[in-house]
């Protein structure tokens, strides 16, 4: 059964690869953003409908969640329950690539590449439904909002109890456009960080600068601090865990003659190891509280909590690269590297056995890389028959 799937999923992806391209392209053109993908939404349901797929919509404002009961009766075809999501929200950037499907919604741009997951999504849900007859599982299609902004709409799409049996597997492609298209790339066990974002304000009255003394120097007691939370990397981390601790701002509102009454300091803490970072932020908050403390100011620490740890499955990660090569070739399956980014499909990960592979977008000719989250980002559209063609695989060989 496993050849006659990878033959019919390459065959199909093929053969679909213009629309699933035209797909992507209307997505690029009318981008929204994270809890906004009104149309975006509209127009999936509206495909679904054509292919006589149920769903249920609106979950967390946008999102869906589609089903594809298979309908083989056969007693030897496995009956896994699987799960594929697509993240759907694009970014607020102002297109600068000149392309017929460039951007029509002003300031806004599917820059990561999330385009790309949807149309290869409904790919996958016009190929497995040309097959329904020949499998017995029932695999849920997800389109989920607002990747992009906290607090991710993974955490409310779970929420809402988007399952009516649990999935034993949930997988997810994301581009890369640093993997040459025609390739795939993952990696076994822990692959991304989890983010929490930190606000920290040290308070004083403030002052003359030319008399120190008769107030409390908010802007030292930063400073102070800036470098005290680095011992949290340098000591208490132990040496094979992956960590950043970094501060990007610090705004003080003084001046070179006035001590300012406030100073803010906003950083972010990434890390593989989800007790490590609960311990951490407890750290944080005692060390910037008892330090402005000791100095006689006063302080306040508040951390939004971001996405957790991204793991996937040892076991679903081998047998997808197994796969992975069957479906592209020997040499087409890459190794990715650890990653200090994250990502919401975490939520899913840390909830279910789970896999998050990247599909090459890179054109073998091209010089430059056009790296997402920029103004001048695109793909190579072959891509969209291998996201479309190897996910479907997976969902029925998995
Ligand atoms: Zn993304």
């Amino acid at each position: 059964m496993n050849n006659f799937f990878l033959n019919k999923t390459k065959e199909f992806s093929k053969d679909l690869k213009n629309e699933i391209i035209n797909y992507r392209r209307h997505f690029h053109k009318y981008p929204e953003l994270s809890f906004n993908e009104f149309e975006t939404s509209k127009f999936i349901c509206k495909e679904l409908d054509i292919l006589k797929i149920p769903y249920r919509n609106k979950i967390a404002k946008t999102g869906i969640v589609a089903v594809l009961q298979g309908k083989s009766k056969s007693k030897k075809i496995s009956k896994k329950i699987i799960a594929i999501r697509s993240d759907m929200d694009a970014l607020p950037i102002k297109e600068e690539n000149n392309i017929s499907y460039k951007s029509k919604n002003e300031g806004i741009m599917h820059a990561c590449g999330h385009d790309v997951h949807m149309a290869c999504l409904l790919g996958v849900a016009r190929i497995l439904k040309k097959l329904e007859n020949y499998f017995s599982r029932k695999i849920y299609l997800i389109f989920q909002p607002a990747e992009e902004i906290l607090p991710g709409g993974a955490k409310l799409l779970l929420e809402e109890n988007i399952f009516t049996e649990e999935p034993e597997i949930v997988i997810a492609q994301h581009i890369s456009p640093f993997i040459e298209v025609g390739n795939i790339a993952l990696r076994k066990g822990l692959y991304m960080a989890s983010c929490d974002e930190i606000y920290i304000k040290i308070l004083s009255e403030g002052g003359h600068a030319a008399m120190p003394e008769k107030t409390i120097d908010t802007v030292l007691i930063s400073c102070h601090i800036v470098i005290a939370l680095q011992q949290i990397i340098s000591r208490n981390k132990p040496a094979n865990l992956p960590a950043v601790l970094s501060f990007g701002k610090i705004e003080t509102g003084g001046a070179q003659n006035i001590i300012p009454k406030e100073v803010k300091i906003e950083g972010t803490l990434r890390t593989m190891d989800e007790e490590w970072r609960k311990k951490t932020k407890e750290k944080i908050k005692k060390i910037v509280n008892l330090m402005a403390e000791s100095m006689g100011a006063k302080s306040e620490v508040k951390i939004l909590d971001g996405y957790p740890v991204l793991k996937n499955d040892e076991n679903i990660s081998k047998k997808a690269e197994k796969l992975g090569k069957k479906f592209l070739g020997a040499n087409k399956v890459k190794n990715l590297e650890i990653s200090m980014a994250s990502e919401d499909f975490s939520y899913f990960s840390q909830k279910y056995p789970s896999l998050f592979f990247r599909i090459g977008t890179k054109n073998k000719e091209e010089k430059n890389i056009k790296k997402q989250h920029t103004s001048t980002f695109d793909i190579d559209e072959n891509a969209l028959e291998v996201g479309s063609g190897i996910m479907s695989y997976l969902a029925l060989s998995l």
